[in-house]
């Protein structure tokens, strides 16, 4: 299974990509936590995105091409993968193809994942992130058992430095100028699954079990969600 996760910041990709990759038993490929590894690890791809990633800006779609190649060129990455955060542009979307015509593969489906701006905002502002395992919680929605430490991991977490409110709207502009034209281009190609991404992390991962489960791609209606078409 060779799958994409779409979707604006705070839709919930990294939380419904664990489930899926246990799901297809498929690595998760997200470049966001590829670039927060490198910047924590002080490498040098990590000094050239530090910068770009913590103004909540898009890293060059060149330097995004070398990381993914790499990534699915890897063994554990032949029989499927899982992509989060990657393509967010149409160039990106280009590369990915051409990435993938080299090692003679294709995707399967892109999972959209919608959510409007007011609960992306909201989502975000409360978002805190484990600084060991990566895993996301909700300072309100979703608290940890104890104040500050990662349920999964016992890490400690933290609000990262794009969640702050400033950097999302950013974000989210970016989002809407850049990545969500990819909706139409993979609607058009007929690899697009949509699921409404509001409720609990059950209920989209319910509707992403039966999105998936849909032998033929979503029929080409408009999105619900705006202007994402
Ligand atoms: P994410 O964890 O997917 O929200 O990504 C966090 C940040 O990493 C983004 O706001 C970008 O700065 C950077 N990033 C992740 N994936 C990409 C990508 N495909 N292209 C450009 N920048 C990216």
């Amino acid at each position: 299974m060779r799958l994409v996760l779409l979707g604006p910041p705070g839709a919930g990709k990294g939380t419904q990509a664990a489930a899926v990759r246990d799901m297809f038993n498929v690595p998760h490929v997200s470049t966001g936590e590829m670039l927060r590894s490198a910047i924590a690890a002080g490498t040098v791809l990590g000094e050239k995105a530090k910068a770009i990633v913590d103004a909540g800006n898009l890293v060059p779609d060149d330097v995004m091409a070398e990381i993914v190649k790499e990534r699915l060129s890897a063994p554990d990455a032949a029989a499927g993968f899982l992509l989060d955060g990657y393509p967010r542009t149409l160039e990106q979307a280009t590369t990915l193809e051409s990435i993938l015509q080299a090692l003679g593969q294709k995707l399967d489906h892109v999972v959209y994942l919608a959510l409007d701006d007011a609960e992306i905002v909201r989502r975000l502002s409360g978002r805190r992130t484990c600084t060991v395992c990566g895993a996301p919680c909700h300072a309100t929605a979703a608290p940890p058992r104890v104040a500050g430490i990662c349920d999964s991991c016992g890490g400690a977490l933290v609000q990262r430095e794009d969640d702050r409110e400033a950097i999302v709207e950013r974000r989210l502009r970016i989002y809407h100028e850049r990545t969500a034209p990819l909706v139409g281009f993979y609607r058009q190609q007929g690899l697009l699954r949509e699921i409404d991404a509001r409720g609990t992390v059950h209920e989209v991962q319910a509707r992403l079990v039966v999105a998936l489960r849909r032998k033929q791609a979503a029929p080409r209606t408009p999105s619900r969600m705006g202007s994402e078409t």
